[in-house]
């Protein structure tokens, strides 16, 4: 079974000093890649579904496809709800089997975003799901989230610090000055900010907005205190992309399957050269054996 506790994923993760990959699926094919990517590799794998994806297909058939591909792979597979902001949705992903779930509740006042991740931790912990919680507002385009670079702003370390003794959570997002989408410009990460707040709560972080960011940058944020890094627009990209490439090159080519496969290879290949980057690669059955062997 490698349908595994989030937390515990991250937990190892970051004691061991890398970082688990989070990708967020589009379809059937872009999971199975992404699993038999870390497969082949030996890495442990946070599958994210956005809540756009969710509203296309309906929560069953990606239940039903996480848990045909991940529950008798060789490496730790997670389900995890990147963004969730509606709560019955959420509700709906404790109930079909999703494995964590994250609250983002950022763009309320501080208070209020305690109330409502309250409410969140009050709905996954009966079920055994740990969550991801955020902080600050990250800056950028997720799916429907739309910042506006006036209106991202910072954690503030003493809320962080509030947040996180408060509620136990799996991972914590802060922001930390990255942002969703492509850069614009140079990334300004706030390194000192990471790591006060990772010293100050103890709490594996998350690092939403990896797409862009140089591997120097990706390997400060880790050593600092991230264990999960999400990409989510670089997979877009390639997605896409590499759809269209095949046509360009087999102008007469129009066997379907074949295009696929080129998708899925160019996918698979993305997945694994970010989870090796993340320092992933090599650590999947290990992390497995002692998830397993963990009270
Ligand atoms: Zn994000």
């Amino acid at each position: 079974m490698a349908l595994v506790n989030f937390k515990q994923m991250l937990r190892i993760a970051r004691k061991g000093g890398y970082a688990v990959a989070a990708f967020n699926p589009v379809d059937y094919a872009s999971m199975r890649a992404m699993v038999e990517a870390a497969e082949e590799i030996d890495a442990p794998l946070i599958m994210q579904t956005s809540a756009k994806t969710i509203k296309y297909y309906g929560h069953e058939p990606l239940a039903t496809w996480y848990e045909q591909l991940a529950s008798d792979s060789s490496v730790p597979v997670t389900l995890h709800l990147d963004h969730g902001k509606d709560l019955d949705m959420i509700r709906k992903c404790i109930e079909t089997g999703w494995t964590s779930v994250m609250i983002d509740a950022s763009d309320k006042p501080f208070e209020e975003n305690m109330k409502i991740t309250r409410q969140v931790l009050e709905m996954a912990t009966p079920a055994g799901l740990a969550i991801e919680a955020e902080i600050g507002e990250i800056g950028g385009v997720e799916e429907d989230i739309i910042v506006a670079e006036e209106d991202a702003h910072l954690a503030n370390p003493d809320e962080a610090e509030r947040f996180c003794r408060e509620f136990d959570l799996g991972v914590f997002a802060a922001a930390i000055g990255t942002a969703h989408g492509y850069y614009h410009g140079e990334p300004k990460v706030a390194f000192d900010l990471i790591d006060e707040i990772y010293r100050r709560t103890q709490t594996p972080m998350a690092l939403h907005g990896g797409t862009g960011l140089d591997e120097e940058t990706i390997a400060k944020c880790i050593e600092l205190g991230c264990a999960k890094v999400n990409i989510s627009t670089n997979l877009k990209h390639v997605f896409v992309d590499s759809f269209v490439q095949y046509n360009k090159n087999n102008p007469t080519d129009y066997e379907p399957l074949k295009v696929l496969g080129a998708q899925f290879e160019a996918m698979k290949e993305l997945f694994r050269s970010k989870m090796t980057e993340f320092g992933g690669a090599g650590k999947g059955a290990s992390m497995l054996k002692e998830i397993k062997e963990s009270p």
